[in-house]
Parts: C-alpha cells; structure tokens; sequence
C-alpha cells in the first residue's frame, strides 16, 4: 500500500504541534524528547509514521485493540452504522444487545451502564458505591490505576499517599485510603475506619499486572467486604475480555459488586461500561426514588453508548466471546517473554520478563518480582527506560507505557521473534553504552 510519506517528519510535527498543544502530545504518556512520532497508518500489529517508517506495535492502542488495527469486520461494522445512524442522542437497539453481551459475558453485570471512557466509568462506580453505602471514603491499593480524574488519582503513584499532580483538591485525598496489597492490613484498617464504604482494585495489580497481586487476594479482599459490608469494585478497565471473555473475575471465579470496563469492552472504540449487581445499579434508574430523589444517582454523557462505537464492540464481543483470540494473544506474550528472558540469560543481566495474560513487564532489579512493592517495582532509573525505548522505536518496535508490552490477535511468532531479535541489539547498545551491567 502507498505510505503517507511527510518529508517535513517527526521533527516537524513536533514543532508545529508544541505551538497548539501542550508538550505536543494529547496524552501526557505520548510526549517524547526531542521529538514525539507521528502516526499514519495501522494494520494488525504494525503501524507506520509519517516518515513511512515501520514499526511491530506492542501497545496495540493502550491495550484497546486487542483485535489488531483496522480489524476488517470492525471496521465494516462501524462504517456501516455511521452511514445509518451515526449518533443521534436517543435510545437504540444496538445499545440493548451490547449490554446484554456484557450481562453474559461478566458473572458481576446484572445491569450496565455506559459511559465516556474508562475514567468516566471509575468516576460512576465510586458515585454508585457511595450512594449504596452511605459512607464517603473509599480504600484504593497502592499504585493502582482508575484514570485520570481527581477522585482515584491520590495514590495512583506506587509509594505515596498524594496526588501526582497539582488541580486535585485536598479534600480528595482525605477521603481516600491507600493500603498495600496486604489482605491483613487491609482488613485492619477496614475495621477501624467504619468511614471507608468502597473497595477499590485494579484486578491485574498495578498497571495491567506489572505489580502482581498476591495469590488469593481477589478472594481475600472479597471475603473481607462481605464480612466489613463495603462495596467492592473491580477495575476491569485493562483485563476485561483481555484475561478471559468475562475479565478476570470469570477467570477466577471472583464476583466484584461493581466492574469498570472500557478500551476492549468497547470493541476498542472511544466508551467505557459500568457493570454491576442489579441492586446498586437501579440506583442510576428513573424508575427508582431515594431521598426524594429520582434517578437517586445522576449521571448522563453525550455520547454514552454511541451507536457506532455499539455496533464495533458488539462485532467486536462476538469475535472474542469464544476466548480462542485470548488463548493466542497470551502464546504470543509467552514467547515474547521468554525471548526476553533468552537475552537476559545471554547478556548474563539479573533482570526478568514477567505477566500474566497477554501482557509482558521487565523488572531490571533482579531476577524476580515476587514479594516486592510497586514502588520497588517502579523504580527503574529514567535513563535505562529512556534509552530502551529509545533503542527500540530506531529499531522499528513500539513497546506500550514504562517497559511493558501486551499482545494480541495480529502477533505472529515471527513478529515476535523479529522484535526479540531487536530487543537484543538494543539491551547489547544499553550494556556497551554503560546504562546497563
Ligand atoms: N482503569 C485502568 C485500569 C486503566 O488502565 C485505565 C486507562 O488506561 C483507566 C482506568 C482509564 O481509562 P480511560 O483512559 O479510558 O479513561
């Protein structure tokens, strides 16, 4: 196919974008020195920038496009909607099929509700929680990613109890908890603070698993809200439909009361879902009084459950409802990290490639995460991310946030082996330069 082809490249657009957005990127993640890559065209697990260059593509759309890009069937089911109805604001039918395809799929969703986006859905579960509950503080776990909002954002990065940023009123972070993944500290401090009405966890553990929860903590953690009467909400946002067809807690046999989904979930269109058990749901209902007060829980959204992106994530539930897709994005992320963890073994580096699922993380400060915190996790020195990440894109591979990867449908063993191939070159560079011994 003919590339896109901008003489001017990167550099330019770089230039011509600081002058209109801030830092040149929409996304703080995109913002890269001394120039950020600008994107043209993708195709199952590859994309090309304007310069034509081309890249393996191991972020597949911050984990969204689980399908590979432009998925031919989702493709045609999207244009095909926007020539019949794009959006018009009303109540449809496809909207009714969809959240009947998560009301199957996921064993908490009695009832849905959709949203803007995965941080609009966040926003809706804890509205919900403390509706029910009554109470208005919420415990979220170290680390733990909900989105970008000022309600989930204190704690968000691994080791601290403050906001990492400046905007986020103070009173969001008196009302918030963090606690370790630790079921005992957390049962501790659930008994003493009868304030506390909401359970907050990102099912994978931190950032899509590279901070693995502890064995049994989904079970334990559920155990400890029946016992201590709090709402618990799964942040399925990243594992939804990613781990299994009905997210983690299908995969464990673990039922939250409320689930966020979004990215995969909305067939990897802009949306997000809210799940959950028909008694804290109804509370978003018309048909329901609280407190003088109908719906008891407001909460509206343009584009909530736009009738494009429905058609998309109802073609797109069908494809991913079997689990064979997931069965082959997660042999693709096996491989991916025992490539990785050939070169490790090769260059003699106490370092390891590690996940669950169809993700791939690297820890560079030994050979195991077992038993260490998500600060400890976190904490790789800058330069090293910088100049991996740098050294892969010159070689035409684009891993997604920090040192992590995810799989999906267009990674063939052959893709894989090419980006492992250059994933050797560059750790090979790292050693030479002295970012790495
Ligand atoms: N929750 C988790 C676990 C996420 O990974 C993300 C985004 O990456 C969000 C919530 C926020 O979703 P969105 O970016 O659609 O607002």
């Amino acid at each position: 196919m003919t590339q896109l082809r901008d003489t001017a490249g990167n550099a330019n657009w770089t230039t011509r974008a600081r002058a209109v957005i801030p830092g040149g990127a929409s996304h703080e993640f995109r913002y890269r020195q001394p120039h950020a890559i600008y994107f043209t065209r993708a195709k199952g697990a590859e994309k090309w920038d304007v310069e034509g260059k081309r890249y393996i593509d191991f972020k597949l759309g911050a984990a969204s496009q689980i399908l590979g890009h432009a998925h031919p069937e989702i493709a045609v089911a999207v244009a095909r909607q926007m020539h019949q109805m794009p959006y018009t604001g009303d109540c449809h039918p496809l909207e009714v099929e969809w959240a009947e395809w998560l009301c199957r799929l996921f064993p908490s969703a009695e009832r849905v509700r959709f949203t803007g986006s995965g941080s609009e859905a966040t926003m809706l579960a804890l509205r919900v929680a403390r509706a029910h509950s009554g109470r208005e503080k919420v415990l979220r776990i170290d680390g733990h990613f909900h989105g970008w909002h000022d309600l989930l954002l204190t704690g968000a990065k691994p080791g601290t109890d403050t906001p990492p940023s400046l905007g986020v009123p103070q009173a969001m972070s008196d009302l918030t908890v963090v606690a370790p993944p630790e079921l005992a500290r957390i049962g501790e401090i659930l008994a003493q603070d009868t304030g506390i009405g909401t359970i907050f966890v990102e099912a994978s553990g931190a950032n899509y698993g590279s901070v693995p929860l502890p064995d049994g903590f989904l079970q334990g953690i559920r155990r400890l809200a029946d016992d201590l009467d709090r709402v618990l909400v799964f942040d399925e946002v990243i594992t939804g439909l990613r781990w299994s067809p009905g997210g983690r807690q299908a995969l464990d046999g673990v039922v939250p009361d409320l689930t966020t989904l979004a990215k995969i979930a909305t067939g990897g269109l802009p949306g997000g879902a809210l799940v959950g058990k028909a008694e804290l749901m109804e509370l978003l209902s018309p048909l329901e009084v609280r407190d003088g007060l109908t719906p008891p829980v407001s909460h509206k959204g343009t584009f909530n459950a736009a009738p494009m992106v429905a058609a998309g994530a109802i073609r797109a539930m069908e494809i991913l409802s079997t689990g064979e897709v997931q069965a082959h994005a997660d042999a693709m992320a096996a491989r991916l990290r025992d490539g990785f963890n050939g070169v490790f073994a090769r260059h003699g580096l106490a370092a390891t490639a590690y996940g669950n699922s169809s993700t791939c993380h690297l820890y560079f400060g030994g050979p195991s995460v077992t038993g260490l915190d998500a600060a400890t996790i976190r904490k790789v020195p800058p330069g090293l991310v910088k100049g991996l990440k740098d050294g892969l894109l010159e070689r035409g591979v684009d891993f997604m946030s920090h040192t992590s990867c995810v799989t999906g449908l267009p990674h063939t063993p052959d893709l894989v082996d090419e980006a492992v191939a250059a994933f050797d070159a560059v750790i090979g560079d790292l050693i030479r330069d002295g970012v790495l011994a």
